[in-house]
């Protein structure tokens, strides 16, 4: 197939180019084959789109509803329903049948809802993390979802991305690009832009890169060839794995448990059926309801799916707090993060960065002006500089040295890139240096990109009249390292004072200014390639800029929150320890005397790294490789660290991180796909938000545990009294039923939308290995079932005393449970506080909606003629109303108190007021 400018695109070949060996032709016969000659159009893109299509590969099938369904019937406690209802229906007991398969289509539908919402949570949240592509296009640079590239397309491609769809290179830095997704291959591979042979394997097509293939190291740029179905990884796969479920190891543990416990109860159940043919003068049918009861009874079939939903609130929260989490389990750990080490620049800094200094030949100027906009005077002391040779050199390096661009969008300026190499780029023109029709006459031959690890830029740029120049921007101790000689005012080469200029860049950080040093070197006009070692000495310094970068308001006010939530804050940048130490101290860290840099950290051994890493606040001027370190040391003084990372080089760290924190703006798709969060707006205040609605979700499932797990202990603590003392049931099987299908899972369902608790970042990080069926939990469990059992078996004997009638007793007994219930889920809901305040009564709307919800139900139980019949329910009296809402103010009372005695001892312990220690 062949296709030249004039020849439209066919439509009937969707897929498009595919037989066209791209690796065996010139970088321009490419673009000719896909019609482009430079940056496509808006209107062309939507052409290609309409006939091309999104590029992205068709996700796995989700779970049809129907399979959905299927899945909660595979339930334990679906089939003792069933079998009951089997065995009432063989009996002849029809009422009994019609109820128990009525609770099991409610069971059915309820966890069939409960599981679609988690799902919906799950996709939209996958939505957000849709992978992302730089792509230049007619409007300039821009950053797009990779979904909406086009074959055509030109895109760049830097180190940690993605490559989001088959490219033909076009420009490649050292490029070298890791594609064992496709080829087997770990070692990454050395790319070119050289034409290779028509018949090279995928491997050994060099210039070529590959959908879904990760760019290790170097910078490149290619023209898109194939997109979506057709790219080579589309073809192996086809489809695009998924795995993210809701699947927690607190879950797990739960779901365990509920089928440990049930497994315990049918074989107590069986015994205690068989027993009681033997042994007590029961009926069968009694007897075998009063087992079926028992095991619905003490079944928490419930909480799994309560659990679930307040996962995927938990989840759905994060993320309207612009925290997306990647994987399930973090939400458990979240809340327990007892160190946060964040980046600086974007994080904590609001990264709007300005030239407000610099320093040329010894002079200090300082730079006036607001924003990106490209006024404002360049004084010394009094007077406006103007006409400085010097100046101008340094304004053309500043630019020249620089891959960011300026864009005016509705009147406000925009940076395309590094918005520190946009603020360069206005300070030049601010200068004097136009970059449109003087960046023009230096056209970039060649590049050294920058690079964390080195800590420089150099560009190789040409004249018009073949003169070359190198220009090198940098961290300045690493410049002035480079450095044979010094540019004076007018232009000469003098010898450099390295002692005056250490202390003007001393001066500058200590400001709190980004200090970077900009030198140049002659090149000869036969010089086309740059390369490190072309840069490394022999360069002459022309100046060094300041940079501000304001604190972020609300990352001070979030650190100060962590503080008071007992998470320490550290700060780690690639920065000068002047600059950090200035910058930490304005944001309200704690230790801001002591800088440590990565250089002295690579002195240091384990003990000693330990000690720096729990005392020392601020790293300055770190590799990647120094946050894996930290990581680990904090790690092995029992903390729970959550780091930030962007580069692809953070990704070790970001895996080892109990936490790992990648940034959604800048970072790279290598620091994201290796974190488990993804912060949407790059700020350290989601960070905190974060943390605060992870504890928010662990505080909710505690809740819904210790609300679930008594109603469960006290009906089966009561039947089985009731059976081993041969005593009448209190609670009829299928009374039960109702409670556990109806009212409780009302009641309970609120807890997964409670807001966090006001004090929920005042208390210290729970302990990193504090279990939930532990503790407090357990003993919650225990003291409230036992209350419960009172509770009932009071309103029992009180019903036959008043009344002598077992309807009327059982209804009775049943309406104490709920109204227990009702008032003991006020008293879950401050579980570390007293509940007794306006604000604990009146709660939020929804429990008052659900309460609402079960007061009318129990009414119709107690007084509808139908449900009379089903349940052998029968009315009340208001004195009977009466007594079991006293008995549940009598369990908030006798809760208040437990709470108020449990404080008193916390305290008198030394203990925190923390809800672990009980
Ligand atoms: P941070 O941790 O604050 O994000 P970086 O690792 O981005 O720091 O940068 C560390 C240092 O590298 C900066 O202080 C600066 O001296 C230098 N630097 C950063 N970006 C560039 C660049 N684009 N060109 C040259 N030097 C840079
Ligand atoms: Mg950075």
């Amino acid at each position: 197939m062949s296709s030249s400018e004039s020849t439209p695109l066919k439509a009937g070949e969707p897929a498009g180019f595919d037989d066209v060996h791209w690796h065996a032709i010139e970088i321009d016969k490419a673009r000719s084959e896909l019609s482009v000659a430079g940056p496509l159009s808006a209107q062309k893109v939507a052409e290609r789109l309409n006939e091309y299509g999104h590029n992205r590969l068709p996700e796995a099938r989700r779970r049809g509803p129907l399979a959905r369904l299927g899945n909660q019937l595979k339930n334990f406690l679906i089939y003792v329903l069933i079998t009951a209802a089997v065995i009432t229906a063989l009996l002849g007991h029809w009422v009994d049948t019609t109820v128990i398969m009525a609770v099991v289509v409610v069971q059915t539908l309820v966890g069939f809802i409960q599981e679609g919402k988690a799902e919906q949570a799950l996709s939209a949240i996958r939505h957000m993390l849709a992978p992302k592509a730089v792509v230049v296009r007619e409007g300039g640079q821009q950053k797009i979802d990779a979904a909406d590239l086009v074959p055509g397309d030109t895109v760049v491609l830097e180190p940690g991305d993605r490559v989001p769809a088959d490219l033909r290179l076009e420009r490649c830095h050292n490029l070298k690009i890791e594609e064992a997704v496709l080829t087997g291959e770990s070692e990454p591979v050395n790319k070119t832009t050289d034409v290779q042979p028509a018949d090279a394997v995928l491997g050994d097509q060099l210039n070529m890169a590959f959908s879904g293939t990760m760019v290790a190291t170097g910078t490149g740029r290619g023209v898109v060839v194939r997109t979506g179905e057709s790219t080579e990884i589309g073809r192996i796969s086809g489809l695009l794995q998924d795995t993210t479920t809701l699947k927690t190891p607190l879950l797990e543990q739960i779901d365990r448990f509920a089928r440990y416990l049930s497994m315990v109860i049918i074989v107590a159940g069986i015994a205690i059926f068989g027993g009681g043919l033997a042994l007590s003068g029961l009926p069968v049918r009694d007897l075998f309801m009063a087992v079926v009861g028992l095991t619905v009874a003490a079944i928490p079939e419930g909480l799994p799916a309560i659990l679930t939903i307040t996962l995927a609130i938990g989840v759905r929260r994060m993320a309207t707090r612009h925290a997306v989490v990647r994987r399930m389990p973090v939400i458990e750990t979240l809340g327990a993060v007892s160190v946060i080490c964040s980046d600086k620049t974007g994080t904590l800094t609001r990264n709007e960065m300005m030239v407000t200094a610099a320093v040329v030949a010894g002079k200090r100027l300082d730079i006036e002006g607001e924003g990106y906009e490209p006024e404002g005077d360049i004084r010394h002391g009094n007077d406006v500089v103007s006409d400085n040779p010097l100046l101008d050199e340094l304004a053309r390096a500043a630019a020249l040295c620089n891959d960011a661009h300026l864009e005016r969008h509705e009147g406000t300026i925009r940076v395309a890139g590094d918005p520190m190499e946009g603020a360069l780029k206005v300070f030049a023109q601010k200068a004097g240096f136009d970059p449109e029709t003087d960046g023009r006459q230096w056209p970039r031959a060649d590049e050294v990109p920058f690079d964390a690890e080195y800590r420089f830029m150099a560009t190789l740029n040409h004249d018009h009249h073949r003169h070359g120049v190198v220009y090198v921007k940098g961290a300045p101790e690493r410049i002035l390292e480079m450095c044979a000689s010094m540019v004076t005012d007018n232009g000469e080469t003098a010898s450099l004072g390295r002692e005056e200029w250490s202390s003007a860049v001393s001066e500058l950080a200590s400001e709190g200014l980004r200090v970077l040093a900009l030198a140049r070197r002659p090149a000869e006009a036969s010089q086309n390639t740059l390369a490190v070692e072309d840069v490394e000495d022999g360069l002459e310094l022309l100046g060094l800029v300041g940079l501000l970068d304001p604190p972020r308001q609300e990352a001070i006010r979030a650190i100060q929150d962590c503080h008071d939530a007992g998470i320490r804050v550290k700060m780690i940048t690639g920065d000068h320890a002047m600059t950090a130490s200035a910058i930490g101290a304005r944001l309200g860290l704690k230790n801001t005397s002591r800088v440590i840099t990565g250089r002295e950290l690579d002195r240091l051994d384990e003990n000693e790294l330990k000690q720096v890493a729990s005392e020392v606040d601020i790293f300055a001027r770190t590799s990647p490789e120094h946050k894996l370190r930290l990581v680990e040391a904090l790690q092995a003084l029992h903390g729970v660290v959550a780091m930030t990372g962007d580069g692809v080089n953070d990704a070790p760290a970001l895996k080892r991180a109990d936490v790992g924190i990648a940034m959604g703006v800048k970072g790279s798709e290598a620091a994201r796909e290796a974190a488990s969060v993804v912060l949407l707006d790059d700020n350290f205040a989601s960070i905190a938000a974060a943390v605060r609605e992870g504890r928010t979700v662990y505080t909710n499932l505690k809740k819904g545990i210790a609300f679930m797990l008594p109603i469960n202990g006290g009906e089966s603590v009561s039947l089985i009294t009731a059976l081993l003392l041969g005593l009448a049931l209190p609670i009829s099987a299928l009374q039960i039923l109702w409670v556990n299908m109806v009212s409780s899972v009302i009641l309970a369902m609120t807890l997964a939308f409670e807001p966090t608790e006001p004090d929920v970042m005042k208390r210290p990080p729970r302990p990193r290995d504090e279990s939930l069926l532990a503790g407090f939990v357990v003993w919650r469990v225990a003291f409230v079932s036992l209350l419960f059992l009172i509770g009932i078996f009071a309103a029992w004997y009180w019903a036959m005393y008043r009344f002598d009638d077992e309807s009327v007793a059982r209804t009775l007994a049943v309406n104490t449970l709920v109204a227990m219930e009702v008032f003991y889920l006020f008293a879950v809901r401050y579980l570390d506080s007293a509940s007794i305040t306006l604000k604990g009564v009146l709660g939020t709307p929804i429990v008052l909606m659900a309460v609402g919800a079960v007061i009318l139900l129990q009414l119709l139980f107690t007084y509808l003629p139908l449900f009379h019949q089903t349940f052998a329910s029968a009315p009340l009296t208001p004195g009977a109303l009466a007594f079991a809402a006293s008995a549940g103010v009598i369990v908030l009372v006798v809760l208040e108190l437990e709470t108020w005695l449990r404080r008193r001892w916390d305290k008198g312990a030394g203990g925190a007021l923390s809800s672990g220690s009980g």
